[in-house]
């Protein structure tokens, strides 16, 4: 008789993992004031006062410039919009190359293509699965702008693309949405490169519904950020502002709930990690005794702060292909549809390479005609293969999950443990 739950045995486990909720009494007491004050935005679109937004989003800003360590932080709608006026801010030019990951949310590969810009896809470490620096520094040309880094999954990208950055002259936008609070020595992630974002949105370690902030100790691009983010053509003549470069304004402003709420997770965000980091060394003892599987690496000098945790699979230990132990895995536990209010996302890679995606392999973005890569006057290969590690991470060997959440009790942890080494112990019945 079949013991896996895949072929008919019974689970590990039938109740739901509880669902992750930051959000409690301290939000909702801000929040409170918020609407007392009957001021659910501040912000005015010309040179005034109310250009920088109301007292929740200035407090907002001041708090996490300090918990931060940097000069300037400045909220935004999201981190998308944030990634959006960094690229802008920086002065990008059309035709202008901007270094990307393919192993990142979208948006932070598309960013460069706001502004006219061809995102240049660099390939991901084997082992901590941000940018590789040795790609990186190939992929430089005379065109090349600037860098978008990630903290990937939780942890600071390689030291090393800072050095290629300096020698090259070009800037690093950091994209720390998923690795806020972890550290490089002792400087946070996000204030690593010349402009750090960070996201506030519902999956992340600390959210307000939707938000994000642009950090960085530049003051003129400080100054650049502001107002691309609140319409900057109408600002800049009674600002006295010369610089006319990307100086299309958008309104990418949070308001003043969002920014109270983002207030108080702030709060709570080094005891969430706190947690999280609790959860992963448990979750690793257990699975780590595993043999074909293999704990991520922790960068030297490094802090890591589990967005997600990825694991990596060894088929030839295994003797079978990495999607069906996950399928067993899965089997053993309660089927999940709602990421947020169901149960907790497992499962094989994390996003598909992004140069793989429609927009680039047509090379379709703005109208029909191949703009802005109908602007340069040079050829980009978005052809499968362009990437190995990435290719061969996402379709073979990592497992991806978000096990470590705050709100997993050590019954859960033990649940998860218990299933994998199910799936291990009776691997046969899949072979
Ligand atoms: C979530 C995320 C974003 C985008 O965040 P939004 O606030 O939803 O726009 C960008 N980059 C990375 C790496 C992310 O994980």
């Amino acid at each position: 008789m079949s013991k896996l739950a895949l072929n008919g045995g019974e689970k590990i486990r039938t109740k739901k993992f509880p669902p992750y909720l930051p959000i409690g009494k301290e939000e909702f007491g801000l929040v409170k004031e918020v609407f007392k004050s009957a001021i659910f935005s501040r912000f005015l679109g010309c040179w005034h006062d109310d250009f920088f937004g109301g007292p929740q989003v200035q407090a907002l800003e001041k708090e996490w410039a300090d918990f931060f360590g940097v000069k300037h932080a400045i909220s935004v709608n999201s981190a998308t919009s944030a990634l959006y006026c960094a690229v802008g801010a920086i002065g990008t030019e059309p035709a202008d190359e901007i270094i990307v990951s393919p192993y990142t949310m979208s948006a932070s590969a598309t960013a460069p293509l706001i502004y006219g810009a061809i995102p240049v896809f660099a390939d991901v470490e084997k082992d901590c699965y941000c940018l590789d620096a040795k790609d990186v520094e190939k992929k430089i040309t005379d065109r090349t702008r600037a860098i978008i880094v990630v903290d990937i999954m939780g942890q600071p990208y390689d030291p090393k693309i800072d050095e290629i950055a300096k020698k090259h002259n070009i800037k690093i936008i950091e994209d720390c949405a998923q690795a806020p609070y972890a550290k490089r020595g002792n400087k946070f992630a996000g204030t690593l490169g010349d402009i750090g974002i960070y996201s506030l949105n519902y999956h992340k370690h600390i959210h307000s519904g939707e938000g994000g902030i642009i950090v960085t100790n530049d003051d003129e691009i400080a100054n650049r950020l502001r107002l691309i983010r609140n319409h900057a053509e109408a600002v800049i003549e009674a600002k006295g502002d010369k610089n006319l470069i990307n100086m299309v304004g958008f309104n990418y402003r949070m308001t003043e709930i969002e920014a109270s709420i983002a207030r108080a997770q702030l709060k709570k965000l080094p005891k969430l990690i706190a947690q999280r980091d609790k959860n992963i060394k448990y979750l690793e003892e257990g699975l780590s005794k595993i043999p074909c599987l293999k704990m991520p690496k922790v960068r030297e000098n490094c802090t890591h702060v589990y967005y997600q945790h990825g694991i990596l699979f060894d088929s030839d230990v295994a003797g079978i292909h990495r999607d069906k132990f996950i399928e067993a895995v899965k089997a053993e536990l309660m089927p999940i549809k709602l990421r947020e209010t169901e149960g907790i996302k497992i499962g094989g890679g994390y996003v598909k390479p992004l140069y793989l995606s429609p927009m680039f392999q047509n090379k379709i973005a703005f109208g029909s005609k191949g703009y802005p890569w109908s602007a340069s006057d040079r050829e980009y290969d978005y052809s499968k293969g362009i990437c190995p590690n990435v290719e061969r991470l996402h379709y073979e060997t990592l497992i991806n999950h978000e096990y470590i959440r705050p709100g997993m009790k050590k019954k859960d942890l033990d649940d998860v443990i218990a299933a994998f080494r199910k799936v291990w112990e009776n691997i046969d019945e899949l072979r």
